[in-house]
């Protein structure tokens, strides 16, 4: 190959201890700079990509942390078979404009004796809550509790494909007066509609084609809706009835309040539908937001 490239990205600093990233973070913020702040656990991709280049829009110093948190994990051969790639990890940050990627090791997140957890009541409960158990969400809203207080944002970026988490991180950052703006951004998908996920690379076979049963679900759940549904057991049955034409029995399907994750007697307003369903050894969520009319 001969002849210029494409412009080369900024580099990217990558950060391993603690004091370091908060010295970085100090001048910058000392500078004036707005900090941005984009909590992942790595295997990077366009969603992930979409927070960051939201980041880099709107703030001056742009932070990405990646971090396998092995806290929020319920089921321990989920974690170790999590894909963990650093360096095309950090490449892609780059692409994105990220400053700086805090890549911690566990021992700098959990030191010896570490004993102290945040635990948000409510809208942790039903859905991810009832299936992956309260572990699950204490374990996020603690690591993301640390994050924040390491990396002392400005405004965190969450994906709205995680809803019922975003949520969780809202609640939390209320409830406790986190000074930090929280800005949840759309679900970024493939093509065919699957939700991208982390997970998607260890869809085998026909398992990724079986995946899109979600996304069918979604639709279904959305056209029950439009036809005029209301009642939510109705619109589930319409979801689960078009995952299993796809071969996926799904683990829950819920149509709730957005606000809330209640199930009303009747739809109405913001209704969030989520579901989740195992696609051969792979555990996939998805949701939709429906602005239910009376
Ligand atoms: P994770 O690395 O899975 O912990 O995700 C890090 C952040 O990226 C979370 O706020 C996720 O909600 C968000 N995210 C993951 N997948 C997507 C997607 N397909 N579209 C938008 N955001 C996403």
């Amino acid at each position: 190959m001969s002849g210029a490239g494409p412009a080369s990205p900024a580099t990217v600093r990558v950060i391993r201890e603690i004091p370091e990233l908060r010295r970085h973070v100090d001048a910058a913020r000392q500078a004036g700079a707005r900090v941005g702040f984009v909590p992942t656990m790595g295997a990077l991709h366009d969603g992930h990509l979409s927070l960051m280049r939201r980041a880099r829009a709107e703030c001056e110093l742009v932070v990405v942390s990646i971090f396998v948190n092995p806290a929020q994990f319920n089921d321990a051969r989920d974690f170790e078979r999590y894909p963990r790639d650093e360096a095309r990890d950090v490449e892609l940050a780059a692409t994105a404009g990220v400053d700086v990627v805090f890549a911690p090791d566990a021992g700098a997140i959990y030191p010896p004796g570490f004993a102290t957890s945040v635990s948000v009541d409510g809208v942790s409960v039903p859905l991810e809550g009832a299936y992956r158990g309260a572990e699950h969400f204490r374990g996020v809203a603690t690591v993301v509790t640390k994050l924040f207080n390491i990396v002392a944002p400005h405004v965190a970026y969450f994906g709205q494909k995680d809803a019922q988490q975003a949520l969780v991180i809202r609640r939390m950052v209320r409830d406790l007066d986190f000074p930090v703006t929280i800005e949840v951004c759309p679900t970024v998908r493939e093509r065919d509609g699957l939700a991208m996920s982390s997970r998607n690379v260890r869809l085998e076979g026909s398992d990724r084609a079986r995946a899109l049963a979600l996304k069918a679900g979604l639709d279904a759940a959305a056209a029950a809706v439009a036809d005029g549904v209301r009642d939510p057991r109705n619109v589930v049955a319409r979801a689960t009835t078009a995952m299993r034409a796809h071969g996926v029995e799904p683990e829950y399907v819920a149509a709730v309040d957005a606000a809330t994750l209640a199930e009303p007697e009747t739809l109405r307003g913001e209704t969030l539908v989520a579901i989740a369903a195992a696609v051969g050894p792979v555990r996939l969520i998805d949701n939709c937001l429906l602005d239910v009319p009376a």
